[in-house]
């Protein structure tokens, strides 16, 4: 290590020393992220702070020479007051892992955690005087931690194959509640021919925008979305206000208080179109490298959820198809059955009308009887008349078996008259 002009000698006073290091960790944690605060007193008077520390409190309160717990009112119930009292007291340092405390009260509250060490300071006795504040925030990686457990929530949801519109509703809300500021997400569904995008889930977004924005089409410059689906990557609208992507939706954003729109595209594993992943925001906003990483996460679940919904889908069809093709079938089989008796029956019958008329033939055969066929119609039968028939009125002939066949058959009240029964009970036993 070389010599720092200037440095002060380690010959000083060790007070003066302290002050050295004081300004030195000032020095250090001035552009750093990293919080930093000096406290002086038992009443822990905020004597210095790096702008790390006032951002992440609130930059309205900013201010210093008050004491912290006036500074910072939230933090007595949290029990940072007392842990600041007994290294106070007791000289011995305090360090804190993860720690969780709620900044600000009412609706600007907000939860962040911190590695942070509550050290002593001391005067040249030794006595201790107050007490530097030195603290990490690790809200974001504790984000990272929640995104994580959210995500494999997510995942197990896919795998048990809960419904296409829960797994991305869910998704969209948890989004919104991991992003630090304020985010609506938006996921619409490509249709299969990959030219309309439909609505898939936006639970934050006014009902009349998703109602508009159901059915655009995919293309250049139609919004981020239909842009992202057509161009097959991000699509990022910092300023809808002045976007000519916007053009034709730039009223209805406005109607809705859309002022920024992030768009990925959901692409299968074959490169085709799913449909989109949108982050609107209520002001202009450039995304951060996290944001567009979440965007690229959530994108991918979502193609797994929406190609685990379509082979579902087309499970479910190929089902139904069998279904319906084993009910036409047994259809086909009742049919041809019920034909088959039909037929049976019919053939039975024929069977059995023959062999009434060859008995009838044989024992009118003896009787009077005319020549030929008398049942021929106008073109007159020159077949012999075999069998006698007669009906219901009263009527009688004498046929060939082919003309007393067809009015048995074709004639209702026509039978082969019996000289034994008679006309009306040859009729009723007919
Ligand atoms: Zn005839």
């Amino acid at each position: 290590m070389t010599a720092v002009p200037g440095q002060r000698s380690t010959a000083a006073s060790s007070a003066v020393a302290g002050q050295a290091a004081e300004e030195d960790l000032r020095a250090l944690f001035g552009q750093s992220i990293a919080v930093f605060a000096s406290l002086a007193g038992s009443t822990h008077v905020v004597e210095s702070a790096n702008p790390a520390f006032f951002a992440a409190i609130g930059g309205e309160r900013a201010r210093t020479g008050v004491a912290i717990a006036e500074l910072m009112p939230e933090l007595a119930d949290q029990g940072f007051i007392a842990l600041l009292d007994e290294v106070y007291r007791t000289g011995e340092p305090y360090t804190g892992r993860d720690a969780r405390v709620v900044l600000g009260a009412g609706p600007h509250a907000r939860e962040a955690f911190f590695d942070f060490t509550y050290e002593p300071r001391r005067d040249a006795s030794g006595t201790v005087t107050g007490i530097i504040v030195i603290g990490v925030e690790t809200t974001q990686v504790k984000h990272a931690q929640r995104l994580m457990v959210e995500h494999r929530a997510m995942l197990e949801q896919i795998a048990r194959q809960a419904p296409l519109t829960e797994v991305l509703g869910g998704m969209a809300r948890c989004i919104e509640n991991l992003a630090p500021q304020q985010m609506l997400v938006s996921v619409l569904l490509a249709d299969p021919d990959g030219r309309h995008l439909r609505h898939g889930a936006a639970p934050s977004l006014p009902d009349f925008y998703n109602e508009a924005i159901d059915g655009i089409a995919t293309g250049e410059g139609v919004g981020s979305c239909g842009t992202a689906a057509h161009r097959r990557e991000p699509v990022i609208v910092t300023d809808i206000a002045t976007d000519p992507f916007w053009d034709d939706f730039r009223d209805l954003a406005e109607q809705a208080g859309l002022a920024a729109c992030w768009s990925t595209p959901i692409l299968a594993r074959d490169g085709g179109l799913l449909g989109t992943f949108a982050m609107y925001h209520r002001t202009p906003r450039v995304p951060q490298d996290t944001d567009l990483a979440l965007a690229r996460v959530f994108a991918g679940t979502a193609a797994l959820a929406i190609e685990r919904h379509h082979v579902e889908q087309a499970k479910a069809a190929a089902e139904a198809r069998a279904r319906t093709a084993h009910e036409e079938l047994a259809k086909a089989v009742r049919a041809e059955r019920q034909l088959r008796a039909e037929a049976e029956h019919r053939a039975a019958a024929a069977a059995d009308l023959a062999d009434r008329m060859r008995v009838a033939a044989a024992a009118q055969a003896a009787r009077p009887h005319p020549e030929h066929c008398q049942l021929g119609g106008a073109q007159g039968c020159t077949a012999s008349a075999r069998i006698k028939v007669a009906d219901s009125w009263g009527d009688a002939a004498w046929g060939c078996e082919a003309h007393v066949e067809e009015a048995i058959l074709n004639v209702r009240s026509v039978f082969i008259a019996s000289e034994e029964l008679g006309g009306l009970a040859a009729y009723l036993n007919r």
